[in-house]
């Protein structure tokens, strides 16, 4: 199935969700225009369409291969990255001075979705790179930072993120890798990481890897961890490359979905230290990579809206073609997208991808507004929503991909399960989304014990009450289109604040049963506030008098009506479902 290019749904995201016009009028952009914004949006579209799609189904049944210690990408894999990289998409969002394009990240976020929805797995790699050049550019020395983000905004590089090893998975304190001083500046890094994403390829000569790993005297746990960065091939002072440093691939995995991102098992100092150098300060390495994390979870996210988008558009095109069974009236077989069963299925799968879309910008609109807002009160009110929101951008955003693309097998009957026709591939791609940066159990209580009670719980109350604004207003519209929207969204954001005021009070008490309901909690966030997103969307669309405004009030309708329903079970989950966590020990769930 080919792909479109959904520009429009990007362009109505930017312009009426997240206000990019509004922005740009404030002066918060620098000299961005909607000229600029509609160029980006059509060309990244088209690059999209035309050059990644075609990969997405030959880098699924070839995967990477080795080749002595070479890894090797599949047929046509190279030629197209190279195309992306000479045409200047790696720089979009980076900063000028090193090359970049200085455009907002919520521009650079809908290129990503682009080249995501075209193929995930090509898609991850580019999102690495992007998060290693943040890292660099906020904790590096001046020296690595001329040196490397160059390289790295122009795609001349690559660059990965090395926090997992065998033994240390979600807990990072557990990790051993080690870093000695060399008394040059320099450290010698010596361990293994696996599951490491494009830890080895043949796209470019050269890959900076972000690597975490404990110095000599470092003290125990999270405190104890530095950041290096550990090229693969040295670099020497005028930029060009020397010798290969104490680093391979040792494996790739094979692996259930993304099999065109080369997961290796990777393997520093064997031959007596890998020569890596500080990023920011020593033992406060992980919060360095924070910043290339929270960057990375928003991009991971913003993969499950991309696969939801994919694996809509072909379920979508598949109900249209597909005739089977019969309607009242009819003669002969309709389009099974004629059944109300599966006309739902579709709407549902269209709702939650908008739902999620629109938390995944609002997050990198929270963001762009962290550095460009124009005072400090605003610009650290963006960072705090920016940091509520990001657990919920990165777990609701990839459990719906999941869900959606699950869907879109079931639309497709028989043929969803036989892979030809490209269902199954975005249901096994979409499936690492809410395993890797962090699971989404991680997430859920990351939202619950670090973000809830944010500036003693007046961020999510800030956040709460500008919900209740949004429902405010689609409900004083009086647009007989939006139904019972108002009420249904109303209804959720209640039990949102219901369920939000019993996690807070919980956390001062039994942490145990806050934690038990942080997942329905996430899902309840991420149903409401999408909710609620998507109806302000498609009212400030009806009043522009946009042409796709009818349907996006409909879609905003449905979603209230038929899925934010959810929300007061969900609170009740919350609130009322530790208990029975409680009373059931482990040993029992042997019974
Ligand atoms: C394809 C792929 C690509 C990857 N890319 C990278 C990469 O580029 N760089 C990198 O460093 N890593 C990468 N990873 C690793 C990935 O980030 C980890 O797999 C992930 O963080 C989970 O760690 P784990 O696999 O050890 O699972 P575990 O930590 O063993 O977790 C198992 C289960 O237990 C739950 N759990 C664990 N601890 C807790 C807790 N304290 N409270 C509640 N629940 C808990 C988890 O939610 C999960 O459901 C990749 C993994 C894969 C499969």
């Amino acid at each position: 199935m080919t792909f479109t290019a959904h520009v429009d749904d990007l362009r109505h995201t930017l312009n009426h969700v997240v206000g990019l016009p509004q922005q740009i009028e404030a002066g918060l952009l620098g000299d961005l225009d909607a000229d600029l914004v509609d160029a980006v949006l059509e060309e990244a579209g088209r690059f999209a369409t035309e050059v990644i799609a075609p990969l997405n189904r030959v880098g699924d049944i070839e995967g990477t291969r080795r080749d002595g210690d070479a890894v090797i990408m599949p047929t046509g894999w190279k030629e197209a990255y190279r195309q992306w990289a000479e045409a200047g998409w790696g720089g979009l969002p980076c900063p000028p001075e090193f090359g970049g394009q200085g455009l907002p990240m919520q521009i650079g976020l809908a290129a990503q979705e682009l080249w995501n929805s075209a193929s995930m797995a090509f898609g991850i790699g580019t999102v690495l790179t992007h998060g290693a050049v943040e890292a660099i550019r906020a904790h590096g020395t001046r020296q690595l930072q001329d040196l490397y983000l160059p390289k790295l905004i122009s795609g001349e590089w690559t660059g990965t993120m090395n926090l997992t090893e065998p033994h240390a998975g979600s807990d990072l304190a557990a990790l051993r890798a080690r870093a000695e001083p060399r008394g040059d500046g320099t450290y010698a890094i010596t361990g293994t990481k696996i599951f490491i994403t494009y830890g080895d390829h043949d796209f470019t000569d050269n890959i900076a890897h972000l690597v975490l790993a404990r110095l000599p005297d470092a003290p125990p746990g999270t405190r104890g961890i530095s950041l290096f960065l550990v090229p693969k091939v040295l670099v020497n002072d005028d930029g060009s490359l020397g010798a290969a440093n104490d680093v391979k691939c040792a494996g790739v995995e094979h692996k259930l979905g993304i099999h065109a991102s080369p997961t290796c098992v990777m393997a520093f100092g064997e031959n007596g230290g890998a020569t890596g150098w500080l990023i920011g300060e020593e033992n406060r390495g992980l919060a360095c990579m924070f910043t290339m994390m929270n960057s990375a979870r928003l991009h991971v996210g913003m993969q499950g809206v991309a696969i939801a988008e994919r694996a809509w558009q072909q379920a979508r095109a598949y109900a249209h073609e597909r005739r089977q069974g019969r309607r009242p009236g009819t003669e002969g077989m309709v389009a099974i997208i004629e059944h109300p069963d599966v006309k739902r299925t579709l709407m549902t799968m269209k709702a939650l991808t908008a739902a999620a879309r629109a938390i995944c910008f609002s997050t990198a609109r929270a963001i762009d507004l962290s550095h460009l807002a124009g005072d400090e009160a605003e610009r650290q009110a963006n960072k705090a929503l920016a940091d509520l929101l990001t657990p919920v951008a990165k777990a609701f955003s990839t459990d719906v991909g999941v869900e959606v693309a699950s869907l879109g097998v079931q639309v497709h009957g028989g043929m969803g399960f036989i892979e030809e026709t490209g269902a199954a591939q975005h249901f096994r791609d979409a499936r690492i989304a809410p395993i890797y940066e962090g699971t989404n159990g991680i997430q859920a209580i990351d939202l619950v014990t670090r973000k809830l009670p944010m500036e003693g719980g007046a961020v999510v109350e800030r956040f709460v009450s500008a919900l209740r604004d949004d429902v405010g207003r689609v409900m004083a519209s009086n647009d007989p289109g939006f139904g019972q929207a108002g009420y249904r969204l109303s209804a959720a954001v209640d039990a949102l604040e219901e369920a939000t005021d019993w996690l807070q009070r919980e956390l001062g008490g039994d942490q145990d049963r806050a934690l038990g309901g942080a997942t329905p909690y996430l899902r309840l966030f991420g149903l409401t506030a999408g909710g609620v997103a998507v109806a302000r969307g498609a009212l400030a669309a009806t009043k522009a008098g946009d042409g796709s405004a009818l349907a996006r009030v409909n879609l905003a309708r449905f979603l209230a009506e038929n899925l934010a329903t959810e929300a007061p079970a969900l609170a009740a989950t919350v609130t009322g479902g530790a208990g029975a966590l409680a009373d059931m020990p482990a040993e029992q769930l042997a019974l």
